[in-house]
């Protein structure tokens, strides 16, 4: 096992500490000032973390293949149910509506997906060079750049790293942030769309679902409470056909399947695509959110600001984020499939002092 000899290394590392201060002595061999409380708590916890992390990446490749099959069957249920009705029943103007806005839509979902699921979030040099670094990993025993974090499922450093996302199995990291982030945007655009766009279809198929089952329970030949029984009114053998087909009922199941499937990953995705824009807002990652509002705390208790250096200012940021150089990017870049590279390679930083307007656009 992978963990053991590490755990059992930090752990003996911690006791020796114990017992050497202890003793009034503070040098030994295992011992030095980084060694505290977390090292113990790292230790005794890392099978925990080793679980953790095995199973989270296990779950990646069933996470993966539910996403999929999820926006298939949604794919399925609006070319095999929708379509026909919307082709029959709405006006060109609608039809030429729904049909381009949908696969518009349905285009940037797949790509930015396939492309967050696929791209290498960035990793940290392995190899000697004159990159400048804030600290060491403890787990890869190499300098981490600014804003680089260690990866416990990927086990590597993840350039401007923001979480590991299971739905992608995939990090988040300096080279797909972007490509998360529009998977997120159009992915809540189109279950939202789907929500509105269907809401009337569910309200009709939900109430001719329930019209079925009075019917199921009224047709002759069925015996029916507080009726006395009604059998015999057929000849023997013989059942009506009900006023339905079973592709009626199917459609309008199917309809309410989608409604509900959208609508509830829409307000769930919605959620977390908004807390994400608030981030990207300030220049911060999901991890620096954390390390700022700390710092904010410290900084605060000895009477002075902090402020994010990676923060640009809200509109720079955001042109930094999509890779806006030109405002015709805001349409080649953020509103059509584009591949093109993140800003900046994620080793160095421009830091707000140093230089305020990145992309004068
Ligand atoms: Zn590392
Ligand atoms: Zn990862």
């Amino acid at each position: 096992m992978r963990w053991c000899p590490n755990s059992v290394l930090h752990l003996l590392r911690s006791v020796r500490l114990r017992s050497c201060t202890r003793r009034g002595r503070t040098r030994s061999l295992y011992f030095n000032s980084l060694t505290d409380s977390d090292v113990v708590f790292d230790s005794i916890f890392e099978p925990v973390f080793w679980t953790v992390d095995y199973v989270t990446r296990w779950f990646g490749v069933v996470f993966v293949c539910l996403v999929v099959i999820l926006t298939s069957s949604i794919l399925v249920i609006a070319y095999v149910v929708l379509l026909p009705l919307i082709l029959s029943t709405y006006s060109p103007a609608w039809i030429a509506w729904h049909v381009c806005y949908g696969h518009w839509n349905l285009i940037m979902i797949a790509f930015h997906y396939y492309k967050a699921a696929k791209t290498s979030p960035g990793y940290s040099p392995t190899e000697k060079n004159d990159t400048p670094f804030v600290s060491v990993c403890k787990k890869c025993i190499i300098p981490k750049p600014a804003r680089t974090h260690h990866c416990g499922i990927c086990n590597r450093c993840i350039l401007k790293m923001d979480h590991h996302c299971p739905w992608l199995n995939n990090c988040v990291g300096h080279l797909n942030h972007r490509y998360f982030f529009s998977f997120c945007l159009f992915m809540t655009l189109g279950c939202v769309y789907c929500s509105i766009s269907g809401r009337n279809l569910f309200l009709e198929a939900y109430n001719a679902l329930e019209r079925y089952k009075h019917l199921d329970v009224e047709k002759p030949g069925v015996p029916v409470t507080g009726m006395g029984l009604l059998i015999g009114i057929l000849p023997p053998g013989q059942t009506p056909a009900p006023p339905y087909t079973f592709k009626d009922k199917m459609i309008h199941k199917s309809i309410i399947y989608m409604w509900v499937l959208t609508s509830t990953v829409g307000v769930a995705l919605g959620a977390l695509t908004i807390w994400h824009a608030v981030l990207i807002s300030r220049g911060e990652t999901s991890i620096e959110r954390h390390i700022n509002s700390k710092e904010t705390k410290r900084m605060a208790k000895w009477g002075k600001e902090y402020k994010n250096p990676f923060n640009y200012g809200k509109l720079n940021n955001w042109k930094v984020f999509f890779g806006v150089e030109k405002k015709s990017h805001w349409v080649t870049r953020v509103l059509l499939p584009s591949g093109h590279a993140p800003h900046g390679d994620g080793l160095k930083w421009d830091v707000f002092p140093v230089k305020k307007d990145l992309i004068p656009v």
